[in-house]
């Protein structure tokens, strides 16, 4: 099966516009934050605002110049936490070289964090907490698991790569026990040898290495479940990290790139932001 994450992701935005639609006063509001002029960043938040508009989630945009300094930024985001018409705060990263992004992050105010990237909310997760928000990465592809009957418990799933925004969160989102995912996970990383011996045991593969077509058929257990989080461009291309023509042939479940695992980005990113606005009146 070829997973249709464009499929599953209009599903769950069907579902949050119909919500929206029943509630009373003003709709949920989602600020983005842009600095500097990274194209891919601007095409990200076009498309993100897009879907907001689709699902009838309110957004604003804060522009601000390649030069701006952290304080500038600080007052932003303090001036947002403070601002009660306005229930999600995303800062589109990457941030120019003179700001820090971990400090950044950790100004949003964490019931405000729609990305789920605060420390706060980042470790509610580890700790199988439900009341933060989960990023939305990790987030959606447990959700895409779940909505095409892709059971995780009692899986060996193996994570390749260990960033903060996909492999650790997933892996500590794919473990738990609470919620029902109840994977057996395996985190695997640049530093791993012998990498191909590891990803052959998954009944669930992950690739978020950034590496074009690095996943290769023989990487693969016959029949497993392949998870592309890779974007890359390649020859003119978008592709993931799995070569997909190799892998299509050996893997029983595989999500394509694009059309997987990104709308569903998008989906949990509209999720968490009703969530937020939900939560901040209850
Ligand atoms: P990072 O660069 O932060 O992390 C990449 C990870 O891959 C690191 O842990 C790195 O190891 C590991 N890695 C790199 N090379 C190898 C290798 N040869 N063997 C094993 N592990 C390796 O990337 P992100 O997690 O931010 O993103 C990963 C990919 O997913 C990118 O293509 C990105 O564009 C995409 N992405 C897609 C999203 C979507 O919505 N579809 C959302 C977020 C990201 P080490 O830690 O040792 O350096």
């Amino acid at each position: 099966m070829i997973i249709d994450g464009t499929k599953v992701a209009q599903d769950i935005e069907g579902e949050i516009r119909e919500a929206i639609g029943k509630l009373e006063g003003r709709p949920p509001c989602l600020a983005f934050v842009r600095v500097g002029e990274d194209p891919a960043s601007i095409a990200y938040i076009k498309r993100k605002k897009r879907k907001c508009q689709e699902v009838g989630i309110r957004s604003i945009d804060h522009e601000l110049p390649e030069s701006t300094t952290q304080d500038t930024l600080m007052e932003l985001i303090a001036s947002l936490n403070g601002d009660e018409t306005v229930d999600g705060i995303l800062i589109q990263l990457p941030l120019p070289k003179q700001l820090d992004p971990q400090a950044v992050l950790t100004a949003i105010d964490p019931n405000k964090d729609v990305d789920g990237f605060h420390p706060v909310n980042m470790g509610k997760l580890l700790s199988g907490e439900t009341s933060g928000f989960y990023s939305c990465t990790p987030f959606g592809i447990a959700t895409l698991l779940e909505r095409v009957g892709i059971e995780t418990g009692g899986q060996h799933v193996v994570i390749v790569g260990r960033s903060n925004i996909v492999g650790k969160p997933l892996a500590a989102l794919l473990v738990q026990k609470r919620q029902g995912a109840n994977a057996t996970v395996t985190i695997a990383h640049s530093g791993t040898p012998d990498l191909p011996s590891i990803t052959k045991q998954a009944d669930i593969l992950v690739a978020a290495i950034g590496k074009a077509n690095y996943i290769r058929g023989d990487m693969v257990k016959p029949g497993a479940t392949v998870i592309d989080v890779g974007i890359n461009r390649h020859d003119g291309k978008l592709v993931g990290d799995v070569y997909f023509d190799e892998v299509k042939e050996i893997a029983a479940n595989l999500t394509p790139v694009p059309g997987g695992v990104g709308p569903m980005t998008i989906a949990m990113l509209l999720f968490n932001t009703l969530e937020a606005y939900k939560r901040l009146r209850s």
